[in-house]
């Protein structure tokens, strides 16, 4: 005799705990199936929130949505747990150099409005070198996971609702119609969520999700003498845990995917922390586990597009605690019946073949207004990378409008080459550079994919910036659009040619025939840039599947190459 729930979640980490909770306030029977190992990624992790972090000093992603949900929903836990584990934490940045003081100065009052402000209270000299000063994010948080999942457990096993095990994702369970069984377990239910972290790298069912998992070590404290409630950040963090015991961490290491604490691990924390205490501390604990990200930096959560019963709720990487509360609240609604998926998290981004399962476009991300809002995004990059006598690549000419903008950009001193298949598109470029006087642009009608080829060779590596526009002409031909493999061969080949520092801006427009699979392709291709090389970011205007996207791919320069790793949106230093 099978037992029938609405929902099976495997694995009890921050996902699937805090899913369960979701679920339940749905009034969801929920059943977690974990095999309550010590040592997990949750169960070591700092649980800190940050609201500002990386060597650029960046708001964390959608920071001031998701944290008054993460406040909300942990302290209904703890009400209904009657167990405290969360708190609200201010932390400090010291800055490690006058640069990065600058870089706070001029955004402080722009971009960090509202996250940060001068500490209140300075550190004690005695125990901290603040020389260079320090800002204060008087926001920050501290979950205590492992609390946090204790109580949780404790819960769930009082109202019958946890099970120990593991469940082997394809002899396990049985795909039914209206849902799936689990014989070995006498279990069935409707969906089955599969919350198994790192583990989640070996899920035949999900195997396309491309996860990037980043092992972290952390050491526990003893530092006789320290009284300091606030977390101190300075290239990593130490957080008070108890009394005069501290935790401090962590490390990113993306080769070694274990759990095994490394003396190299625990040197580089110690050395970091040297920097900045300047009291004697003990290390009297030592752990190691691995982050469960994604290649794209972003979490993964949905139904299979096939499988429905089957879901994945994962990639909470290096900001579980915040982002989980407001993840699992939205997946617990679309499991409900209500709601859906934020696109730039739902699973089937992973699938591109089913990509256009994705929510139909709104009237607002179809319409002109996106377009120019992305478009006038890609102008601002080039301006702000584009100099005075730099050489610069417009590799869809269309209308003209970036090949007049780089021209300007450039000035007579510089260069620009324009490339576009359609004499229509080089006729209308020619007549627009014409009436703004513009003289020094080379006009291409050849295929991009030839970009190359076309481009001198002691050009190559030197370029400043390299502009696309993907999909047709518009006022154009409309069945003339730009082709998968082609666009692939240009892209790859303008990679070759920026020079360090200098920037690619991609638009694709995914609403025409073949939009969508042209968009997966160049997906996939800049997700997987080496993250030390390249700074990958895209943004859409709104959420919509079939909306456009803007692509910008920033070259790093040699300098930068000591701190990629706290740059990436997964190293938050948290
Ligand atoms: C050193 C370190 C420091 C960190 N610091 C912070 C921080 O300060 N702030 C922050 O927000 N985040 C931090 N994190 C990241 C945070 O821990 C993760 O975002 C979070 O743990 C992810 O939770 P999860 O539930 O997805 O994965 P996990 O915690 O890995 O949980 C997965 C669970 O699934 C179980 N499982 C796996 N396979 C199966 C199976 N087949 N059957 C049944 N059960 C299964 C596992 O045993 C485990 O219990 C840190 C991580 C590390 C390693």
């Amino acid at each position: 005799m099978q037992r029938a729930v609405d929902d099976i979640i495997v694995g009890q980490g921050l996902a699937g705990t805090t899913l369960a909770w979701a679920l339940r306030g749905r009034g969801r029977r929920v059943v977690v199936i974990d095999p309550e190992e010590a040592v997990t990624s949750s169960r070591i992790a700092a649980g800190l929130i940050t609201p500002v972090t990386g060597q650029r000093l960046v708001p964390t992603w959608r920071q001031q949505e998701f944290w008054p949900v993460a406040c909300d929903f942990y302290r209904r836990v703890e009400a209904e747990t009657k167990t405290k584990f969360f708190e609200r934490r201010s932390m400090v940045r010291l800055f490690v150099s006058e640069s990065e003081r600058q870089r706070y100065c001029d955004r402080a009052d722009a971009e960090l409005a509202g996250l940060v402000r001068d500490p209140e209270q300075p550190l004690n000299a005695d125990c901290f070198d603040a020389s260079l000063g320090a800002f204060e994010m008087p926001d920050g948080g501290r979950l205590d996971v492992a609390t946090y999942l204790d109580a949780s457990r404790a819960w769930l096993r009082a109202n019958n609702a946890m099970v120990s095990g593991r469940i082997d994702p394809l002899r396990d369970v049985n795909l039914k119609d209206d849902g799936v069984v689990l014989p070995g377990f006498g279990l069935r239910a409707e969906r089955l969520v599969f919350c198994e972290g790192a583990a989640g790298r070996g899920n035949p069912w999900f195997d396309s999700v491309r996860f990037r998992p980043a092992k972290g070590e952390i050491l526990t404290l003893q530092i006789p003498g320290l009284e300091e409630d606030r977390v101190i950040h300075r290239g990593i963090w130490l957080v008070r845990v108890a009394d005069d015991r501290y935790m401090a961490g962590s490390t990113y290491e993306w080769e070694q995917l274990d759990c095994e604490p490394t003396p190299a691990g625990r040197e580089e924390i110690c050395e970091r922390l040297r920097a900045f205490l300047r009291l004697p501390f003990e290390v009297v604990g030592h752990m190691a586990a691995v982050r469960p990200a994604l290649a794209d930096f972003r979490p993964v959560l949905g139904p299979h597009p096939e499988h429905p019963q089957l879901v994945c709720f994962n990639g909470l990487g290096a900001k579980g605690s915040l982002q989980a509360p407001f993840f699992a609240r939205q997946l617990a609604a679309l499991l409900a019946g209500e709601g859906a998926i934020d696109d730039e998290v739902n699973v089937l981004r992973m699938f591109p073949e089913r990509a256009n399962g994705l929510k139909p476009p709104t009237a607002m991300s179809s319409g002109r207004e996106p377009r120019r809002q992305l478009t006038r995004q890609a102008h601002d990059i080039v301006r702000e990378v584009l100099a005075v006598g730099d050489v610069a690549v417009d590799a869809t000419a269309g209308n003209g409008h970036d090949t007049r903008l780089l021209a300007q950009l450039v000035g007579d001193g510089g260069k620009v080459f324009a490339f576009d298949v359609q004499e229509e598109a080089l006729v209308r470029t020619e007549k627009r550079l014409r009436e703004a006087g513009l003289t020094h642009v080379m006009l291409l009608q050849r295929d991009h994919a030839e970009l190359a080829a076309a481009i001198p060779v002691e050009l190559h590596g030197r370029i400043a910036a390299v502009m696309f526009n993907l999909g047709y002409l518009p006022g154009g031909d409309h069945s003339v659009v730009t082709r998968t493999d082609a666009t692939l061969q240009a892209l790859e080949a303008a990679l070759e040619l920026v020079r360090p520092g200098g920037v690619m801006t991609v638009m694709v427009y995914r609403g025409h025939p073949g939009g969508q699979e042209e968009a997966a392709a160049v997906e996939r291709l800049l997700v997987d840039l080496d993250p030390h090389r390249w700074d990958h970011r895209t943004v859409d205007n709104q959420s919509a599947g079939t909306g456009p996207r803007l692509h910008i791919v920033r070259r790093r320069s040699p300098s930068e190459a000591g701190h990629d790793a706290e740059d990436a949106q997964c190293v938050p230093w948290c």
